[in-house]
């Protein structure tokens, strides 16, 4: 078959491992190894000297790790890719590679909680400074780009607030001044967004995620477009700092990426379901998604997302009791951080994800104390429909009985 034309859902299945090389096995292996054996002392010479291909040692490559690497390669259109121990590892690792002391970011405001301490670790260690934008055009981005400026660092979209930055008008900006184009694309999953294929540098993703979507491994995944620029990092920073992903997690994520097409259309059809609910209920104030008829951004994620994803925020009547009183009162739906699960997952950014960002920055976000993140799971839609109205319907009657005391 013509690889070009293969789908994704389908890489997702066969990428990376070729079965007649691992005794006939239809699952890839786990190699569960530390080290390898040289079958004689000048192989080992050989391949510590570059000139032969084989394993040497599991920080440097595993062929377990190897599969689920060349796999996020194929679905990501990119040329080669690194995994590592945890999101926040893929995202330190690029952020050292892509940049020297008295370097400039410019970053999507309101990105990850621990990418914005990660920012402000370099600003203090290496005066790397920072600007968080918005980019909801070329013009915006342009306008913040200094004579330091060598990185735009994206999130989209952006957590929690849905809010979309524009990956050609950065791309564009971004060939003008020869910056380095890095994208965390953890919230859309490669099925419905791929940045490489726009003309970023580098995608990554914490694969604890949808790439895993089981809710038991924590790890991150970084895809870039030059394939020496990846060997680069495999041999020197990936290397030498070492956070890297264990044989084990690789092979629980080969076979969560087995299921990532059919999960990512029902995360979306359920994430479809209940924001249809929640526009019929009083109590809700506003619901934030990417592709939602009311979003002025929705053209911008329509040209970047093939689909709106799993993820939304909404705001309730009231504030912080309001919004924890919402919570307590749901059952099947559970309260906890992460998302892209089997689970659906509620969280209140501003007491959680987000309480360490100061209060003013905060309000600037749009992250209010009635806000509510929900990362729809996979049960059946009617019951989650089900247990949010269940929680409104309590919240009513307890207005109502205070009131009539
Ligand atoms: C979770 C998350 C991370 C960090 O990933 P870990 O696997 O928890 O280290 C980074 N970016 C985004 C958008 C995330 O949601």
């Amino acid at each position: 078959m013509d690889q070009k034309k293969v789908h994704r859902d389908t890489l997702t299945i066969h990428t990376g491992h070729a079965p007649h090389e691992h005794h006939d096995s239809l699952a890839m292996p786990l190699y569960q190894t530390s080290t390898y054996v040289f079958p004689d002392a000048a192989t080992g010479a050989a391949r510590f000297a570059g000139e032969q291909e084989g394993n040497i040692y599991s920080r440097l490559t595993n062929p377990t790790v190897r599969a689920l690497e060349d796999r996020i390669t194929a679905l990501e259109k990119g040329a080669g890719s690194l995994a590592f121990g945890s999101g926040m590892a893929a995202v330190s690792a690029i952020l050292t590679y892509a940049t020297k002391a008295g370097d400039h970011i410019l970053a999507t405001r309101g990105i990850y909680g621990c990418t914005f301490g990660l920012l402000h670790i370099m600003e203090e260690k290496y005066r790397i400074t920072h600007d968080l934008i918005r980019m909801w055009n070329e013009e915006e981005i342009e306008a913040a780009v200094k004579p330091e400026t060598t990185v735009i660092y994206i999130e989209t979209p952006i957590n929690p607030t849905m809010e979309i930055a524009d990956l050609q008008a950065a791309v564009n900006v971004a060939r003008r001044h020869n910056l380095t184009v890095i994208v965390d694309n953890t919230f859309s999953s490669p099925y419905i967004q791929n940045p490489l294929e726009i003309g970023a540098d580098f995608v990554l993703h914490s694969a604890t995620k949808y790439i895993n979507g089981h809710g038991d491994v924590i790890a991150g995944l970084l895809t870039g477009s030059d394939a020496d620029k990846i060997a680069d990092l495999r041999m020197t920073i990936q290397k030498d700092y070492g956070g890297i992903m264990s044989p084990f997690d690789a092979w629980l994520l080969l076979r969560g990426l087995k299921t990532l097409a059919v999960r990512m259309e029902r995360h979306t059809a359920n994430a479809g379901r209940v924001i249809d609910y929640l526009k019929t209920e009083p109590m809700v104030r506003e619901v934030h998604y990417p592709f939602d008829a009311d979003n002025p951004q929705a053209p911008i994620a329509r040209r970047q997302m093939s689909a709106g994803g799993g993820i939304l925020s909404f705001t309730i009547d009231g504030g912080l009791a309001e919004a924890q009183q919402f919570m307590d009162r749901l059952s099947l739906i559970k309260i906890a951080v992460s998302l892209g699960d089997a689970e659906s997952l509620i969280q209140h950014p501003a007491t959680m994800t987000h309480s360490g960002v100061p209060g003013d920055d905060r309000a600037a976000m749009g992250i209010t104390d009635g806000l509510l993140r929900f990362s729809a799971g996979l049960e059946h839609p009617d019951d989650l429909v089900e247990d949010l109205r269940n929680a409104f319907a309590a919240m009513r009657a307890k207005t109502a009985a205070t009131a009539g005391e």
